[in-house]
């Protein structure tokens, strides 16, 4: 088809982390096509989302214009709105209104209240630019740290872990150096289904003849490509990974001499996992002693070994001690700091490093540095003129508890769906419905924007200029391909708006502009200037020099912590937060697949990818099914301690015996109303991956 298209325009994927190079052609204002691109993460390879998913921009129930609630229509925590009531609750104004009922409603709370009974929520889908100009919105304009985004449900507790030991919370290496490794490990990640581009990398070696160890408590597809497909309990990760540790450090496979000259705090963690033999941790974890040794023995003699995780890692009130065990693993071994060797933490969003590292976070200013350091908070006051908020913020969960709590008034939510992602729903719903003056931006009418007083209809990604940092901390350039539809307007519009609306005198050009501010404050972005993006294509960061590569692989003489080594820290065995009984007999666990991402704001509206998932499943093992008197497909209603869903039951062998798997994407059965909002204490990420459940016939 692309020998019709009026035009071309060169892009990037919308969706994960992986970061795809895309072509898109265009003609009577449609996109007709997507390719990709020889981009150095996809090579000119695309998933099924890339490819086929790209109609949701033109979908009737993209917003156009803006929207404010009707006086007479009262917020309701159990709302169930469809895009053709909309109209029932909220009416079209002029953007004059809109703007000014927006930022007047948040000004109103500030003057009263102070900054700090304000928060908002950033997004993971949007650009680089839009990501600092919010969390800067949120600190200059509001006055308060109280700004988070998808990555408090994501690898918070990675980034936590990798701050702590290694300085970055960046990757080490990119996914394609699976290409260079001789054993690879993929641990609680899904690729075939989340990264399914990065997936075909880590197939690839194994067929070249590295070893591939994929270890999952769900089996999946990329075991038939292993050399070693391990099952294993659910949260209990540590108890695998410490054995792992315990059998190379007890058979002498450990590297002293990259542990003497790189690393600090071995001995503790010899001491510390003396009691996790194998065979002790074996029934533990539900993997054989020899199993456990098999695996550790092949990653610790491998010339290069590299490890991969997702949100199987993370997503667990013991989500940073599970990071922290993999990258002790990677430091005892000396699998750091070379080409083929490292720790990678699949990225989620298309933009979520870039969100990150652009300040989007409630401790954090842009590149990570701390909203509490004096000297940092004096260089962003001079910066920004205006006295900033000295203490962290509150992260995602965290606000919603305030909301309840009283303290937290008004948000402003760009292009995130807090109803849907965050952990125990009917809590998290009331929280929105809750607020007295709530703004969402968005290009659907989400479930979010069912509680919001102001919606403000904004641009999708084909249709926006913009940078976006993908999973290998790769920089690259979105382009336009579309203008917004309606009256719709670009993101970055809108909060230079807000924040005018409340005093800022923001006066940027373009977005250029803001990139070049946001740039000249982060050192990551060093020599990495928007003509070179939109000359190279994509720029790794960190670059030496405006004129040589970025480097791939990081931590090669190195860390970047205050004594230039890496910290080992040992780990304990917790429990899961709610573990199964009498009453709540199973293990549910919940996440995405391959047709939809996330809460399926876009994917549920692409006709391609909807009509290959097009309705809530809940999967569960066959013989679980039998043993329970089911039938597949029938309607069951599934029950945790926070709520009920009733959607279909799907007979599944990837899921073990025990277990049930949900994916969170549905509205008509959001598996949130199900998860468990209790958080790991340094990422304060709730834990998704786990909850006690039970199930019936509806
Ligand atoms: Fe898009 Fe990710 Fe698929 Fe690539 S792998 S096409 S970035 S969804």
């Amino acid at each position: 088809r692309t020998e019709y298209a009026e035009r071309k325009v060169e892009s990037v994927c919308p969706f994960c982390g992986v970061g795809c190079q895309t072509e898109l052609s265009v003609k009577e204002g449609k996109i007709i096509q997507v390719e990709g691109r020889k981009g150095p993460a996809n090579r000119g390879k695309l998933c099924i989302k890339g490819r086929f998913g790209y109609d949701y921009v033109l979908s009737p129930e993209r917003l156009t214009r803006p929207l404010i609630r009707r006086e007479d229509a009262p917020k309701d925590a159990r709302a169930r709105l469809s895009f053709d009531r909309l109209h029932e609750v909220f009416r079209e104004a002029t953007w004059q209104e809109a703007l000014e009922k927006a930022s007047g409603g948040l000004k109103t709370i500030i003057d009263r209240d102070g900054g700090g009974a304000l928060a908002g929520f950033g997004s993971a889908k949007g650009t680089n630019e839009e990501a600092y100009l919010f969390q800067k919105l949120v600190r200059q304009g509001f006055g308060t740290n109280n700004v988070d985004h998808c990555t408090r449900l994501c690898h918070a507790s990675s980034v936590a872990a990798l701050m702590e030991g290694v300085g970055s919370g960046a990757v080490s290496a990119p996914f394609t150096d699976a290409e260079k490794s001789d054993c690879i490990i993929i641990i609680g990640a899904r690729p075939e289904q989340n990264h399914p581009v990065a997936a075909t990398y880590f197939k690839q070696a194994a067929k070249n003849g590295a070893t591939l160890i994929v270890m999952d408590p769900r089996r999946q597809r990329l075991m038939r490509h292993a050399t070693h497909g391990v099952v294993f309990e659910p949260g209990r990760d540590v108890a695998l990974l410490n054995a792992m540790i315990h059998t190379i450090i007890e058979e002498g496979l450990t590297d002293e001499q990259y542990i003497q000259a790189h690393t600090s705090g071995f001995e503790a963690l010899k001491e510390k996992v003396k009691g996790f033999t194998p065979e002790e941790m074996a029934p533990i974890c539900g993997v054989a002693a020899d199993e456990i040794r098999t695996i550790a023995r092949a990653f610790a003699r491998a010339e290069r070994g590299i490890i991969f995780w997702g949100m199987g890692i993370s997503q667990h009130v013991h989500g940073t001690d599970n990071s922290r065990c993999l990258i002790a693993l990677a430091l005892i071994t000396g699998h750091v700091g070379r080409p083929g060797t490292g720790l990678h933490p699949l990225r989620g969003q298309n933009n979520v490093q870039g969100a990150s590292d652009a300040g989007l976070i409630p401790m954090f200013y842009p590149d990570y540095k701390s909203v509490e350091n004096p000297e940092l908070i004096a260089r962003y006051e001079d910066a920004w003129g205006r006295p900033l908020d000295h203490a962290r913020g509150l992260t995602v969960v965290e606000i919603m508890h305030a909301i309840h709590d009283g303290e937290i008034k008004g948000m402003y939510v760009q292009g995130e769906n807090p109803a849907m992602s965050d952990p125990d729903q009917h809590h998290a719903r009331a929280a929105l419905a809750s607020l007295e003056h709530l703004v969402v931006q968005d290009i659907f009418f989400t479930e979010t924007a069912w509680h919001a007083d102001v919606i403000l209809p904004a641009s999708s990604q084909a249709e926006k200029l913009g940078t976006y940092t993908n999973s290998n901390r790769q920089v690259q350039l979105g382009r336009p391909v579309l203008d917004p539809p309606g009256e719709a307007r670009q993101d970055w519009e809108l909060i230079v708006a807000i924040a005018n609306g409340l005093g800022c005198n923001w006066t940027y050009a373009d977005v250029p502009d803001v990139y070049a501010e946001m740039a000249a404050l982060m050192p990551s972005l060093a020599n990495i200037s928007w003509e070179r993006i939109a000359r190279e294509g994509a720029v790794t960061y960190p670059a030496p020099a405006p004129d040589a590569p970025g480097k791939e692989v990081i931590f090669e003489t190195g860390f970047p912590t205050d004594d230039g080594r890496a910290r080992i820290v040992p780990t304990d065995l917790v429990p899961p937060d709610e573990l199964p009984d009498a009453e709540f007999p199973l293990v549910l666990t919940t996440g995405r697949m391959l047709e939809h991402w996330h809460t399926g704001a876009m994917t549920r509206t692409s006709h391609a990818l909807n009509a290959q998932e097009p309705e809530p499943v809940v999967s569960m093992h066959p013989r679980d099914i039998g043993r329970m008197g089911f039938t597949r497909g029938q309607q069951v209603t599934v029950e945790t301690r926070r709520g009920d869903i009733t959607l279909t039951l799907r007979a599944d062998r990837d899921v073990t015996e025990g277990m049930l798997f949900i994916p969170f994407c549905f509205r008509e059965a959001p598996a949130n109303f199900l998860t468990n909002p209790s958080l790991d204490p340094f990422g304060k990420i709730p834990e998704f991956k786990f909850a006690a459940a039970r199930i019936r016939a509806a």
